[in-house]
């Protein structure tokens, strides 16, 4: 090979590779149990921390999934303000029950007094986000619910990383509230270690169960913690080569059309394919746990006091 075939040879091959990886990593950000309650923000400056946030890192659109019995008054102006930005509105159902505790049929009902709610909101579209991610512990159970959303034209919205942002916003919001004095840097750093871990985790499941890396869905909860830091969580992702992508693209992965012939789906849908295959190393990693996070809480956020 002469060295000008050579170079275009080198220049063809980092074209191929930088292609392939911009490609294959791509992660949409979706805020689950909006309008949540006040904490460290009040409501409606949670929601407005939160859309300039997504403003100034450059998120053109998000998911939130609505529990409807939340939507009083302020509740809904928040919604509004979301879906007028140009994010997307769908259901987290009415009143984010136990299917367990409450049964098939009042969980059907449900699902469809949320819809009834939701369907005048400006970026509503038919994608149910199940509670606890609990698609049913019985077959029958599980076949009744996806055949009552398909039946009314609803798309499952799952998710690929699993995480325990909610954990973290818990022991911030419960400290805020007792007057513990927090270091917000080590916050911010443990909030965006805890999700790459679990980023990194699912990808890395992924290209073991199919051989790539799918385009994922982030489940994050629409709290003080994503208020405080998504923008600088979405720099964080964007230098390590990954890109953001509205939910819409990321549901056009050929897995949104696998639907996994398993119980366990409460972490996610790349865990659940993996389940199905019969894949027997781990489906969660090392950070989602209460016990672990807890204690670097209290290491790193209030050791100071
Ligand atoms: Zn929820």
């Amino acid at each position: 090979m002469n060295s000008f075939a050579a170079t275009i040879f080198s220049l063809l091959f980092l074209l191929t590779t930088s292609n392939t990886s911009l490609q294959a990593q791509q992660i949409a950000l979706t805020f689950d149990d909006a309008p949540m309650r006040s904490g460290y923000f009040s409501g409606s400056a949670r929601t407005d921390t939160l859309l300039t946030a997504l403003k100034n890192a450059g998120v053109e659109q998000v998911a939130f999934f609505v529990v409807t019995s939340r939507l009083n008054a302020a509740g809904t102006a928040r919604i509004e303000r979301y879906a007028q930005a140009g994010h997307i509105i769908a259901n987290h159902s009415h009143r984010h029950q136990s299917m367990r505790r409450i049964g098939v049929p009042n969980y059907i009902d449900d699902i469809f007094i949320a819809d009834s709610l939701l369907r005048g909101f400006a970026g509503y579209n038919p994608w149910y986000r199940y509670p606890f991610l609990d698609e049913g512990r019985t077959r029958s159970a599980r076949d009744a619910i996806r055949a009552a959303l398909t039946g009314n034209g609803y798309q499952n919205a799952y998710v690929t990383i699993d995480n325990y942002d909610w954990i973290l916003d818990a022991l911030f919001v419960e400290g805020h509230r007792t007057g513990r004095k927090i270091d917000f840097e080590q916050l911010k750093a443990l909030y965006i270690e805890h999700l790459w871990n679990s980023v990194q985790f699912y990808d890395g499941l992924s290209r073991e169960v199919l051989g790539r890396s799918v385009r994922h869905v982030l489940l994050l909860h629409e709290n003080d913690l994503a208020a405080l830091f998504i923008d600088d969580f979405v720099y964080f992702v964007r230098r390590q080569g990954w890109g953001i992508i509205s939910p819409i693209d990321a549901y056009q992965d050929a897995i949104a059309t696998i639907v996994p012939d398993v119980l366990l789906n409460n972490q996610g849908r790349v865990a659940a394919i993996a389940k199905a295959q019969g894949y027997t190393g781990p489906l969660s990693q090392q950070s989602e746990d209460r016990n672990y996070l807890e204690k670097k809480f209290n290491q790193l956020i209030f050791d100071q006091n």
